[in-house]
């Protein structure tokens, strides 16, 4: 048989659409035909990305099912509208393709394969319907993903409420043999409310139409999260290979030019990611504290707009002066530069790959949802890190910023371990790596 045609469809926001459009490109590398769902929405923001990517993937456009204004950081109600507006549209269109591409090519070309990632199960059911096969990426840690499917169990024990999802005392548990010590307070659906759980615990009952459950890392990183179900199938670090990202904002390269009049491993780099919202007193602190830091430090503060809630106000006693400040960073370049020397980061999954992949330490700074396990892994079980700590108040103080960077900087042990995990991490992306060897598995079970 040919080589399959997958039908991509990320969920729409950064996080989930650059591994699975890295994903995308490849299969397409492996001679695999790619079509990729985005939103209309996505679509206006994206077209640099559309246009260069255009000879190798086909993309495709849905409506959301929001209004232009609304705010597309509220994922409750991004989710809904998906689930309300979508399923009926998707089903018309790959009966459009395939229905097109026999008329056209004969067989060859018809969707084989629907890859999703999460919040958007439903979609895995449309394809089950027209007995097209299934498979996850999931865009975040394989424990996160183990967390979820360890739902059941850990109601069952009476570790969470099967309403709310909200632990029924304070302990620490261990998900998984080989993962570390958890406060149940940091499950992933805990900082997300009792309808995010509900929905994760239906979300995660379609996601096993997917007969994979492809995740963006490595046996090194998570050995016990991975060896715990045979449909899990480990095809990081993604964004190794020779891929773009896609981004909603304009990458400011300019600090590119900047870094490079910097000495190595000077550079404290500062980026929460697309949607963590840093509160004002917090911003101020973490203002003043890169100021306090006397080194040069490159923040990336997205820009504010009428549809999101992020406060770029900065404080009268901020100078700024050693640092630079941009509105959106080529992160994945930025990771991989030697004037980097750590990484002060909200502990998001792509950001934890690409940091792993640049071999730099980090100052773990997490909001929400799977973040606090992925700290744990960078402190506690690679130890490639060290976390920072809020105050009584919930803050974290420009003093214990400056005080974590000196001592991170200072640990010669950290940054070892961070250049040994860098070098077996991107190993497995090599010719005869377990990822590769994967994604060639992949592929194949794909065509059959
Ligand atoms: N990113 C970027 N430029 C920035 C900040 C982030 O390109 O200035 C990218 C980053 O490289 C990563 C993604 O945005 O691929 C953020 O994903 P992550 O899982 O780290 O966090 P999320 O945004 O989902 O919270």
């Amino acid at each position: 048989m040919s080589y399959p045609h997958f039908l991509v469809m990320p969920y729409p926001i950064l996080g989930h659409m650059n591994p699975l459009l890295q994903f995308s490109q490849v299969l397409a590398n492996h001679g695999c035909k790619i079509t990729f769902l985005i939103t209309e929405f996505n679509q206006k923001r994206m077209k640099s990305e559309i246009d260069h990517l255009g000879a190798q993937i086909k993309f495709v456009t849905l409506p959301d099912g929001l209004d232009p204004e609304d705010d597309r950081s509220d994922q409750p109600k991004v989710i809904l509208s998906l689930r309300n507006t979508m399923p009926t549209k998707l089903h018309r269109l790959i009966q459009d393709i395939n229905n097109n591409n026999n008329a056209l090519d004969g067989d060859n070309n018809k969707i084989t394969c629907l890859v999703v990632s999460k919040n958007i199960g439903w979609a895995l059911e449309v394809a089950h319907k027209l007995g097209i096969k299934g498979a996850l990426l999931w865009p975040a840690s394989a424990t996160s993903l183990a967390s979820f499917e360890s739902i059941p169990r850990l109601i069952d024990e009476g570790i969470i409420d099967s309403e709310t999802g909200l632990p029924t005392r304070k302990q620490e548990i261990q998900l998984l043999p080989n993962s570390p010590m958890m406060d149940t307070a940091n499950l992933p659906w805990c900082s997300l409310g009792k309808n995010f759980f509900l929905h994760m615990v239906e979300d995660t009952q379609s996601l096993k139409l997917g007969e994979w459950w492809l995740c963006n890392t490595t046996c090194d990183l998570e050995p016990g999260a991975l060896a715990m179900w045979p449909r899990f199938l480990s095809i990081g670090p993604l964004m190794q290979s020779d891929t773009n990202k896609s981004s909603f904002w304009r990458e400011d390269t300019t600090c590119l030019h900047w870094l490079d009049q910097h000495p190595p491993q000077s550079v404290v780099y500062v980026s929460f990611g697309s949607l963590a919202i840093v509160e004002p007193n917090q911003f101020n602190e973490l203002a003043i504290g890169l100021d306090l830091l006397n080194k040069p430090f490159l923040w990336v503060v997205r820009p504010s707009n009428e549809n999101n809630k992020v406060n770029n106000t900065y404080p009268n006693e901020f100078h700024g002066s050693k640092g630079k400040i941009i509105g959106w960073a080529p992160q994945k370049k930025i990771l991989n530069h030697p004037a980097i020397a750590c990484f002060i980061t909200h502990c998001g999954w792509n950001s934890i790959i690409e940091g792993v992949c640049g071999g730099i330490p980090f100052l773990c700074w997490p909001f929400f949802s799977d973040q606090f396990i992925n700290k744990s892994y960078i402190c506690d079980v690679w130890k490639v890190g060290l976390g920072l700590d809020q105050d009584e108040n919930g803050l974290i103080m420009k003093g214990e910023i400056r005080k974590k960077v000196e001592q991170l900087l200072g640990n010669e042990d950290i940054k070892a371990r961070s250049v040994k995990l860098k070098e077996l991490t991107v190993n497995n992306f090599d010719e005869g790596g377990q990822s590769s060897q994967n994604i060639e598995k992949f592929i194949n079970w794909a065509k059959d």
